[in-house]
């Protein structure tokens, strides 16, 4: 049989090798997922602000189309046409028509306005060729010009294209915007559907700390993306998750599947811990139960041989003194005694194990027991030189007890007290009041019980393996029956003992709540 130790750490082995090996890949292709999570994440960002730039564009080209609608209702369309496309588009502060060649340059202005910036620069005949030819080509383009900002605080774009039907001269359309009212009327919207419960977005003059518009309170510093708006390019876009920050919500989630991952592994861990115990008690009680088998055999054999022997000798009329004949009487009556009860004590046992030991209880005294086995073992104790002293209190209240049974308990301590005394053979037996409890205290001056074996002597097959107790032949059953009797006598038990010093057993019996005449004894 392997011993427990190997099958130990080959459990180990087995479960650790594959827990380790989880635990690394489940670890790796965790900061692997969180990984590509943040990347996802950072793209999602990505494609957050590109396509508010992309609206943006598609605004202004919806405006060069309705212009192109006005011209084409009425090719060299009156200034009131205009000025009333201008009326619906806040965001616009004047309008610039002229032909290809910019000799004619006509501007047309949202009432109130003031301070243009100086348009004629801008626009050459150059840039007019060239949008000219991507219509012929047949598309159209929005060529943004910045204006400089001389007259004004406001960034200005100058947004140019050839319109659909180039009419009366005009070749060619420019759109002069205002960047700060472009933002609040075009882009706030549309930050404001973008944002919805999972981003601040917010856009930036350059230059500042501050936003110029943001959906929720939001510092430049805080941005987690930012891009440059296409149409304006000295603006900033930016965005940043709400409340936790990706990195946040990425390393509380790795760390919460970490947490997850090594609990199991734990767990896991126990499991093995508790198959190990497991098999090691199994193991155990194996080896003791095979123990138990050899012992009883030496037990049984020992005074069968001694009765074998002395009963011989006293059929063939051998023996001439009758001294000597009640001797071996004597003798042949112990070894009988010891049998009876050995075989006593396996039987209680094995009614024990299967649950059909009882007691019948009925008043009795605890003194008369502990008199009637003393009796018993009044000659092996005389002969085997033991002192012997005994103190019975008489004050005792009477017990609710099975009599056979608290003689075997008595029985089998004071067996043990004789069994395992050499230098000193004492015995002392006595009996006390304590409380409501009455006590039976047997001790012995003999080889004593090492403390580490203190709290495993009352399991059954259980033998302290080294000094004269391994010796000393037993079944290892008899204090897992005083223990038992005890308990089932709705009592205690406790040892103290010294190595090579003695030992004493204290039985504690509770008094029963009608107890109230003291027996003699
Ligand atoms: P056993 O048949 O071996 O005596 P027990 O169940 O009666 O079995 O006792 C269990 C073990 O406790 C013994 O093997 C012995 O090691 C130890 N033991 C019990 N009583 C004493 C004692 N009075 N002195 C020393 N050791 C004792």
């Amino acid at each position: 049989m392997r011993s427990p130790h190997t099958i130990g750490l080959v459990l180990l082995g087995l479960v650790l090798l594959p827990i380790g090996a989880y635990v690394a890949y489940e670890v790796r292709s965790l900061s692997d997922n969180e990984a590509l999570m943040a990347s996802i994440y950072e793209r999602q960002l990505e494609a957050i602000l590109f396509s508010i730039n992309q609206h943006a564009w598609t605004v202004t080209d919806g405006w060069a189309h309705e212009i192109d609608g006005v011209l084409a209702a009425a090719p060299g369309a009156s200034p009131e046409a205009f000025g009333r496309f201008l009326d619906t588009h806040a965001a616009l502060r004047a309008l610039v028509l002229t032909d290809s060649q910019i000799t004619r340059l006509h501007v047309v202005q949202r009432p109130g306005e003031t301070g243009l910036p100086a348009l004629r620069d801008p626009l050459t005949p150059a840039a007019v060729q060239r949008l000219l030819e991507r219509r012929r080509a047949g598309y159209r383009k929005v060529e943004p010009v910045r204006l400089p900002r001389a007259d004004g605080p406001d960034e200005q774009i100058l947004l140019l294209f050839a319109p659909e039907t180039p009419s009366a001269g005009i070749h060619a359309v420019g759109l002069v915007l205002d960047a700060r009212r472009f933002v609040r009327d075009v882009l706030a919207p549309k930050l404001q559907e973008v944002a919805r419960e999972q981003f601040v977005l917010g856009i930036f003059e350059p230059g500042t700390a501050a936003p110029l518009y943001s959906t929720e309170p939001l510092a430049r510093s805080e941005l987690r993306r930012e891009r440059s708006i296409w149409l304006f390019p000295a603006y900033v876009l930016g965005v940043r998750p709400r409340g936790a920050t990706i990195e946040e919500v990425v390393q509380e989630r790795f760390r919460q599947n970490l947490l997850l991952v090594v609990l199991m592994g734990l767990v896991l861990l126990a499991g093995v811990g508790i198959v190990y115990r497991s098999i090691r008690h199994e193991l155990t009680l194996a080896q003791m139960k095979s123990d138990f088998v050899s012992n009883v055999s030496h037990e049984l054999r020992t005074p069968l041989s001694l009765i074998r022997m002395y009963a011989e000798t006293l059929e063939l009329d051998r023996v001439r003194s009758d001294e000597k004949r009640r001797a071996y009487y004597r003798i042949i009556s112990r070894e009988a005694e010891r049998l009876t009860r050995l075989v006593n004590n396996i039987l209680t046992f094995s009614r024990i194990e299967a649950g059909r030991e009882t007691y019948a209880r009925a008043p009795l005294h605890l003194n008369e027991v502990v008199q009637d086995v003393l009796t018993l073992y009044d000659v092996p104790l005389r002969t085997q030189g033991f002192r012997t002293e005994v103190r019975l209190a008489d004050d005792l209240p009477a017990l609710e007890g099975d009599r056979e049974a608290l003689m075997e308990a008595v029985i089998n301590l004071i067996d043990n007290a004789v069994k395992y005394s050499d230098a000193e053979p004492f015995l002392g037996v006595a009996t006390s009041r304590h409380g409501r409890e009455v006590v039976l205290d047997v001790a012995d001056r003999g080889a004593g019980i090492p403390a580490e074996a203190l709290d495993r002597i009352f399991d059954k097959f259980y033998r302290v393996s080294t000094g004269l107790v391994h010796t000393t032949k037993g079944t290892g059953l008899g204090l897992a029956l005083v223990h038992h009797i005890v308990q089932a006598h709705g009592g205690r038990i406790e040892v103290e003992s010294r190595l090579g010093q003695g030992t004493r057993f204290r039985l504690r019996f509770p008094v029963p709540a009608t107890a109230g005449a003291v027996l003699p004894s």
